[in-house]
């Protein structure tokens, strides 16, 4: 492609963007296809020669989008969202056009350089005390990686990385019942096993039982285990589950133990000061991670990992062939050497863009109302005495259940009334297990959501419930 056809398409794509950010809330949230349905429509095997643009841009608006579930649709109340704020898609258009490979300062210092500031802003944003470094991550799940091998290693006086595991002591690592699967992910890749993932029971505030966690560790200790790290949940996926900080700092003070906090989704929320009392004590924990790529509006991928002791992660990550060395500059940041990849895309630009663009007020406007909005709905679903709610709003989650009081199998009706919803299309919702329950998830937190938004929620769910099932 010559330099008028880049033109000439960018100019095309910024306008189909436009039109399908426009047209968005008229398209189901949820695909409406069957699985093979858009493989089906794609040749096994590349092209030999060259096709035109015309071609491949014209598949692409017939096969794509339609097999696509809509994460910017204003409707979209499942998981957590996934948002990508306007002017952050701007600013990844420019990442993607500089395309720099942001491993070492000499391969990209402007982006470099603006990531540390960037950290910093959200450090501020966040309200986390100055000892806090950190990076932008690709992931919660990778942060948590990290951070699980910082645990390990710092524990095993850095021998994991030189001798392997064998023949070491039994690394344990504490976390509650609640916390998201990652946790679990990174005990398998650090080698540490699912088994030496302690998961303590929550108490009647869906936060870790502190006592049973203060015991456990004592008891590991005397059966010989080494204790390495608590993993603390801030916003769990489930129902929202939010540990007592400044409790388990405590534990994990008397047991010189590492802390993570795993904040993905609700740490953005702690823009606002209102809702900061959620994790006091949180200024006495090692390490955090908050997704500006869930509630916030930067788009995939970007994970603020704030370290006190960057120190520890580099010692335990840091690895430098003489490829890899700079000579002759002093003061700078490889950013490889605090992460598990070596190359790294330019993701401080959309954090630049997104903070300029809308202003901490405007995003502090933005959570405060899908707060509010996500509690209203629960208050009127709850009025209706054909459902319950299963457990309270957490922010801007809450759970609920469809309970007509007739003989159907409620985990079974409330499977059914997810997918009924989520065919009719209008809004998109998903369910979890609460204490062997199937309830089903509601939250709160797309980027251009309205309050209607929640008022389409309340007539799809009644009326599909009432109307829709057999
Ligand atoms: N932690 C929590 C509480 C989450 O909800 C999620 C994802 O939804 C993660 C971690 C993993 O996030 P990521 O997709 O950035 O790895």
């Amino acid at each position: 492609m010559d330099e008028i056809d880049f033109r000439e398409w960018s100019e095309r794509a910024a306008t189909w963007s436009a039109n399908y950010l426009e047209t968005l809330s008229d398209r189901p949230v949820k695909a409406q296809v069957t699985p093979g349905d858009i493989a089906c429509q794609i040749n096994t095997s590349p092209p030999e020669s060259a096709e035109s643009m015309e071609k491949i841009f014209s598949d692409f608006e017939e096969i794509i989008p339609n097999g696509m579930t809509h994460w910017q649709h204003p409707r979209f109340f499942a998981y957590f969202q996934g948002n990508a704020a306007p002017a952050c898609m701007i600013a990844e258009q420019l990442a993607g056009t500089l395309a720099a490979q942001c491993m070492l300062w000499q391969t990209s210092p402007a982006a470099t350089e603006l990531e540390v500031k960037m950290v910093d802003w959200l450090r501020q944003a966040f309200d986390l005390p100055k000892a806090f470094q950190g990076t932008l991550q690709e992931s919660a799940s990778a942060a948590t990686l990290c951070a699980t091998l910082v645990m390990r290693e710092r524990a095993l006086n850095w021998a994991g990385n030189r001798f392997g595991l064998s023949g070491q002591k039994q690394v344990r690592i504490y976390a509650s019942s609640q916390t998201h699967s990652s946790i679990d992910k990174a005990m398998w890749i650090a080698g540490i096993g699912q088994d030496n993932l302690v998961k303590i029971p929550t108490g009647d505030s869906l936060g870790i039982d502190v006592e049973t966690l203060r015991s456990a560790i004592k008891q590991d200790r005397e059966n010989g285990f080494l204790p390495a790290g608590i993993v603390i949940c801030f916003g769990g996926t489930s129902i929202g589950a939010i540990d007592n900080v400044e409790a388990v700092c405590e534990v994990a003070k008397e047991e010189n133990l590492y802390t993570h906090l795993d904040a993905a989704w609700a740490g953005s929320a702690m823009i606002c000061p209102e809702f900061r009392n959620l994790w006091t004590g949180v200024e006495n924990v090692d390490s955090v991670v908050i997704n500006p790529h869930k509630w916030l509006g930067v788009p995939q991928e970007c994970s603020a990992h704030f370290i006190k002791e960057p120190e520890l992660l580099i010692k335990t990550l840091s690895i430098q062939p003489e490829y890899l060395k700079t000579y002759n500059v002093e003061g700078i940041y490889d950013f490889s050497q605090w992460s598990i990849q070596l190359g790294r895309r330019f993701r401080a630009l959309k954090v630049w863009f997104l903070l300029r663009a809308y202003g901490l007020e405007g995003l502090r406007t933005r959570i405060r109302n899908h707060v509010v909005w996500a509690q209203k709905l629960a208050a009127r679903i709850n009025e209706q005495p054909d459902f319950e709610i299963s457990t309270k709003p957490v922010l801007s989650l809450f759970s609920f259940r469809y309970k007509p009081g007739d003989d159907r199998e409620l985990n079974e009706l409330n499977l059914q009334l997810v997918d009924a919803i989520n065919k009719d299309g209008r809004i998109y919702l998903t369910q979890t297990n609460h204490e062997g329950k199937i309830v089903i998830r509601f939250v709160a937190g797309q980027f251009n959501m309205a309050e209607e938004d929640a008022d389409v929620a309340f007539e799809v769910i009644v009326n599909i419930a009432r109307n829709g099932l057999s």
